[in-house]
């Protein structure tokens, strides 16, 4: 840290936004690092966009390595967190409300605080799109899902659906189908919209049954999902389908708002990189499920956030900052 140009207010070598497992692993890498970074982890909210990321809307994990046993996702996301103050992480429970990376020292403002950094890893991450009925909060990591790699195998010969008719939708269906008895497909249109190959697979796999032509407009279940009710679009007429399990893919929203004009974005919103994390500004860098729209995965996330951190660092030693 240095006294910017203006007396009494310091520049930092690296700031943080995001506390998903990508940007608590860049706080990690960093901090051992010496550069005492900043971590903005946003604000508690019921939504993704909290501190922790989507993890913390989960259960059970049982994928990332080095747990044999699982591990619950609120429990990863604190142990991460731990062991990024442990290395002198500056943890700060606030969102970064606007950025400003048209010059240096990059700017970044939560709220009425505005941080100066030389370098910025952005690890926003993406939220799922949701159907917006006011059981999803209280029902999500309870027999409500959105992620199937994460939790499909606590579904061993249950019922199950899926809503939505992309790609995404599909693929968590016919992954489904390893573990359920039974997925149906809720479509509100009678035509997928998923690319033909994936549309193929789906129609021939008998274990998987289309409902065309219906939304689901409530859940039912206090504690676990018992049942979801769905809608006919053509008929208007309602029913309740008893379910164990019901995955929502109608899709993902990269945390990019603040970042619009400053970043480059691709036609869906993610943040572009490359080489490796670097965004079009320099000094910037990206990783996690805001840039990658592909894998998904917390160990991805994870990883992302590491080659960031070294990114970072390697930017600031060339550019004579380290
Ligand atoms: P998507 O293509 O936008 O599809 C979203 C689906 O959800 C659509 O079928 C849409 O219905 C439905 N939907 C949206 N809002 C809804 C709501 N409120 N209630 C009920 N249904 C709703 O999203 P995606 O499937 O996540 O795919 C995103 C991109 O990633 C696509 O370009 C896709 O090709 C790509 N992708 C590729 C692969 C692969 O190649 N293996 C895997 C996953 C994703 P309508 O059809 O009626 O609009």
């Amino acid at each position: 840290m240095v006294e910017a140009d203006e007396p009494g207010v310091t520049v930092r070598d690296v700031v943080i936004i995001g506390s998903g497992p990508a940007g608590l692993t860049a706080a990690v890498y960093s901090a051992r690092a010496n550069l005492a970074p900043l971590l903005l982890e946003g604000e508690p909210s019921s939504t993704s966009d909290q501190p922790g990321g989507q993890l913390m809307l989960t259960t059970e994990v049982e994928n990332f390595p080095g747990f044999p046993e699982g591990v619950m996702g609120p429990e990863l996301m604190g142990r991460m967190r731990e062991q990024a103050l442990r290395f002198g992480t500056e943890v700060v429970t606030a969102k970064a409300t606007s950025v400003d990376f048209s010059s240096h020292p990059l700017r970044i403002r939560s709220g009425d605080e505005e941080h100066l950094s030389r370098a910025v890893i952005v690890s926003t991450g993406a939220r799922s799109l949701m159907l917006g009925l006011p059981a999803e909060s209280r029902l999500l990591g309870h027999g409500l899902s959105t992620c199937a790699t994460c939790d499909g195998f606590f579904f061993r010969g249950r019922e199950i659906a899926v809503v939505g008719g992309g790609d995404s939708a599909l693929e968590e269906a016919l992954f489904l189908t390893k573990f359920a008895s039974k997925v149906t497909l809720i479509h509100r249109r009678d035509q997928l919209r998923a690319s033909k190959i994936m549309q193929e697979r789906a129609l021939r796999n008998d274990r998987i049954e289309f409902l065309w032509n219906h939304t689901v407009v409530d859940l039912h279940g206090e504690t676990r999902l018992e049942a979801a009710v769905v809608r006919d679009t053509i008929s208007g007429a309602q029913r309740v389908f008893p379910l164990d399990g019901l995955f929502v893919a109608i899709g993902h929203q990269p945390n990019t708002d603040i970042f619009a004009g400053q970043l480059d974005r691709d036609a869906a919103g993610y943040l572009v990189t490359g080489p490796g994390t670097a965004t079009n500004v320099p000094g910037v860098f990206a990783c996690g499920d805001v840039q990658d729209h592909t894998y998904r995965q917390a160990i991805t996330a994870a990883g992302s956030g590491c080659m960031a951190a070294i990114d970072a660092e390697r930017w600031l030693e060339a550019t004579g900052h380290g």
